[in-house]
């Protein structure tokens, strides 16, 4: 069958593959331990989901405005203000399917033809297959575990050409848990301000960080770097509502009512009693984030000692997020083989670095319990010193 270029130039997910992969295993009585899917392994803390209970019976279950709930929006608004010190008011706010149609419908929007998105590697696997969706160029902009996978003022500069339109930036980074510092990311700003690009901030992981690692918002640098700022966020990571499917873009009323008009012909509004549960996270106690956060840097901290003690294996201490991103190549193998014998042979799901511009790593999530962590490390470190020639 004929199908259209646009769908042919781009993989499938990988991230969303291989967890789906090694839950199918599981219900096949498989003892696979899964360390593929970047999603909190608690439930929806319960005074959301009893939010979204109540606006189910209070009949909460119409079309709603494609941007979202007012209440919702104004919500947000609220929050970008007051822990983000970003000036958006609720019009400059949208609600989205996740944070991933959040800036799937920006590159909608924002691209031309030609036009190129500057990405710093290891990246997100869906940022390059948006932008081809979009018509534009992915220009990859590569970095080192020992720079801790950061890119740098000149680099910046250096890959911006006359059809630069937007630069993506992930700070906490997945896959690599990296977390710019406030003073890098003023230098960053610097250069967006400079020559007029845009940047559009993906503040998913904005809540999990460690060891005192702080977060700064790209926007909130100065005035000049708000006016080039765009931010995706969402409930996801931070209240362990994955499955929720609410995420946000913010950004220029022209910028925000283009993303509504494309919304209104293509998925309408989020799901309508969901985002009451959304609202309640936001205006309810934060203990439940502080809570999870805590677990994972526990986790965070079990899976570093396991990991960095097999020979060979080389991997920078994460400061947010809630994955491990190690340099594998001690085994020889590149990182889709190393995970599909590592999968086939000791039941360890994994995914490849590849998927993130990186082959010698691979990706490991760290949102699951201590026990599986100890045992699936075990089973890591058996199968690298098994290939470690
Ligand atoms: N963002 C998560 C991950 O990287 C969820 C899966 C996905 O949408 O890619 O694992």
């Amino acid at each position: 069958m004929k199908l259209a270029a646009r769908i042919t130039q781009v993989s499938a997910s990988l991230t969303l593959a291989i967890s789906a992969k090694a839950k199918a295993m599981r219900t096949e009585g498989i003892d696979v331990l899964s360390f593929s899917a970047g999603e909190p392994d608690f439930d929806t803390p319960d005074p959301i989901k009893a939010a979204a209970k109540q606006a189910l019976d209070q009949g909460k279950t119409k079309y709603g405005p494609a941007a979202g709930e007012p209440k919702l929006r104004a919500a947000i608004a609220r929050k970008l203000q007051q822990e983000n010190r970003l000036n958006f008011q609720a019009e400059n706010v949208l609600v989205t399917n996740g944070g991933k149609q959040s800036l799937y419908n920006l590159m909608q929007v924002l691209l031309d033809p030609g036009d190129q998105v500057l990405i710093p590697a290891p990246y997100w696997l869906s940022y390059p297959e948006m932008v081809k969706l979009a018509g534009g160029i992915p220009v990859i902009l590569p970095t080192e575990a020992k720079t801790d996978f950061k890119i740098t003022p000149e680099q910046l500069q250096q890959a911006i050409t006359p059809q630069t339109r937007l630069l993506v930036l992930n700070s906490p980074s997945n896959p690599t848990g990296m977390v710019y510092t406030p003073a890098e990311i003023a230098a960053l700003a610097a250069v967006i301000v400079d020559h007029q690009i845009w940047v559009v901030s993906d503040e998913i992981y904005e809540k999990i960080l460690y060891d005192g690692a702080a977060q700064l918002s790209i926007g909130a640098v100065s005035p000049a770097a708000f006016e080039r700022t765009i931010i995706s966020n969402g409930f996801a990571k931070a209240y362990s509502m994955t499955g929720w499917r609410i995420g946000y873009l913010a950004g220029p009323l022209e910028l925000i009512q283009a993303v509504d008009c494309l919304q209104s012909h293509s998925t309408s509004n989020v799901c309508t009693f969901a985002q009451y549960g959304a609202i309640a996270a936001l205006e309810g106690s934060q203990d439940c984030v502080e809570t999870m956060r805590q677990a994972f840097a526990e986790r965070r901290q079990l899976m570093f000692n396991l990991l960095t003690a097999i020979p060979g294996v080389n991997c920078p201490q994460p400061l947010g997020a809630f994955y491990m991103f190690p340099d594998i190549r001690c085994t020889g193998l590149g990182s889709l083989e190393f995970c599909e014998k590592l999968l086939d042979q000791y039941q360890v799901a994994v995914i490849p670095g590849l998927a993130f511009g990186a082959d010698e790593c691979i990706r490991l999530s760290y949102a699951t319990n201590q026990t599986t962590i100890a045992q699936g490390m075990e089973r890591l470190a058996q199968f690298i010193t098994a290939y470690t020639r």
